[in-house]
């Protein structure tokens, strides 16, 4: 088939280099030039893991190409998958659907011959009903049907989950639309669960999906809370939760608190769908509000550790909103780190991938080191935001021959309790009973 992306983000470049991969001709456009410029020269723009191999293959094969021109990726396409950016309003918090509607209008344009128009980015319920209508209002001669084909990849994982989806949830009104999406979906019938259900109901799916997950983060941040005062051990605690195969085990790492380019914003939009239909999703408001404080409780034990000590310098390991990416969007280490500057604190940073991402929100504030061990250098304080398996397997001994004061605050779970303790540092973590 020949397919069209329109967006070559964290779900556009990775979705199409897997379809590239099934045997379709995928045609990648952008609007930003100089990615564009980038993958077509042969350099990756994001950092995903098994993406580079694919990438290169299937451009060498023929089957991937990139481009600025929104009739190349369009023309004669059998799918056009909208893969833009959803993000929330500055006022409202609402998803804000410029970009959407942007590419709509502009893809209008160029349909030919009967095309599928799937919206892989997560869309407010009814949204497709509107790029139809605009659709309709632009090209009223277009042969199109528009559908809803939710993306539930997880960043640092994403060629992962796009070979192996949990579930594909396809919502459609049309059956011309549905049997154009079984042949695109036809090498995943026998091994994953494939959900057709209309439209509105596909677009509701994915808000709830990501809120759930949100809440049970926040859940078990709250139950770590509780362990803290009550002398439990919240990893025990979600152990023992998991095994209940009605709860699951995932989801249940007691941190810092959710952020990334998806939970904070689509809770954000679910909340305040349910406030515009008159139904308030109480707990979704409750989860977003404490979500946010936990991450200025977090920066207070940080600041609480290092009073007494003046020009405190406060050491990061993990910059990206998890393991596995560059991505620092709403990124749960960056807004800890932006609540420990609103109190002049000194600090100096490292994170595997994340370096340039995050040196593109917070320039000069922060000092960047060029590994994990020179970044706890005379540190007084060392706090770990991101789970990245290398500062579980950091040698600790090194760390406290660097640091002036022997101090972790390891908000991640990461390291051994008893191992930290013994090296003679002060250790706090989220929820652990060690003493
Ligand atoms: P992104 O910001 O990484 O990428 C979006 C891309 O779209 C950008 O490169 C932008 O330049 C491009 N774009 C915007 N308007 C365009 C236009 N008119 N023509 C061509 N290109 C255009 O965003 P993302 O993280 O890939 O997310 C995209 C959507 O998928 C969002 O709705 C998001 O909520 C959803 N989603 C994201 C993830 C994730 O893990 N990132 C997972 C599931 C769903």
């Amino acid at each position: 088939m020949k397919i069209g992306i329109i967006g070559t983000g964290y779900v556009g470049l990775p979705t199409g280099v897997g379809l590239a991969e099934l045997g379709n001709e995928v045609v990648c456009v952008d609007k930003i030039k100089e990615k564009i410029d980038d993958l077509k020269a042969g350099k990756l723009t994001i950092y995903e893991d098994g993406l580079q191999d694919l990438f290169e293959k299937n451009i060498a094969a023929g089957r991937l190409s990139f481009t600025t021109s929104m009739r190349k990726a369009v023309e004669g396409a059998d799918v056009v998958l909208i893969a833009v950016g959803t993000p929330p309003h500055p006022i409202t918090h609402e998803a804000d659907l410029k970009y959407i509607y942007s590419a709509a209008t502009e893809l209008s344009t160029y349909l030919t011959d009967y095309t599928v128009i799937a919206t892989k980015s997560t869309v407010p319920v009814g949204t497709g009903d509107n790029i139809e209508q605009l659709i309709r209002l632009k090209n009223p001669a277009a042969r199109c049907d528009v559908i809803s084909l939710p993306e539930f990849l997880r960043e640092g994982f994403a060629i992962h989950d796009f070979f192996n989806p949990d579930r594909i949830v396809v919502g459609s009104n049309s059956e011309k639309a549905t049997a154009v999406i079984k042949e695109l979906y036809a090498p995943f019938a026998d091994k994953t669960d494939i959900l057709y259900v209309s439209r509105r109901s596909s677009e509701t799916i994915k808000y709830a999906s990501n809120a759930f997950l949100a809440m049970k983060i926040h859940y078990i941040n709250e139950i770590a809370n509780f362990c803290e005062k009550s002398g439990a051990d919240v990893t025990e605690v979600a152990k023992g939760m998991g095994m209940d195969a009605r709860i699951g085990k995932r989801f249940l790492n007691a941190g810092l608190g959710f952020g990334g380019s998806c939970f904070p914003k689509d809770t954000m939009a679910m909340a305040f769908m349910g406030r515009a239909v008159g139904t308030p999703i109480e707990l979704i408001e409750t989860t977003i509000a404490g979500n946010n404080k936990r991450k200025e409780e977090m920066a207070e034990r940080v600041l609480k550790a290092v009073k007494q000590i003046p020009n405190a310098k406060i050491a990061v390991w993990g910059l990206a909103f998890k393991d596995g990416t560059d991505d620092c969007r709403q990124s749960p280490a960056m807004d800890v780190i932006a609540a420990l500057l609103k109190n002049k604190a000194d600090i100096t940073a490292y994170d595997p991938k994340a370096m340039g991402t995050a040196c593109r929100i917070l320039g000069d504030k922060i000092t960047y080191a060029d590994d994990m061990y020179t970044c706890v250098k005379d540190a007084d304080a060392l706090v770990i935001l991101t789970e990245w398996k290398q500062f579980a397997d950091a040698d600790l001994s090194v760390v406290a021959q660097l640091m002036r004061s022997k101090k972790i605050m390891d908000f991640r779970n990461m390291l051994n309790p008893k191992n930290t303790l013994a090296l003679g540092f002060e250790y706090q973590c989220i929820g652990r009973k060690f003493d």
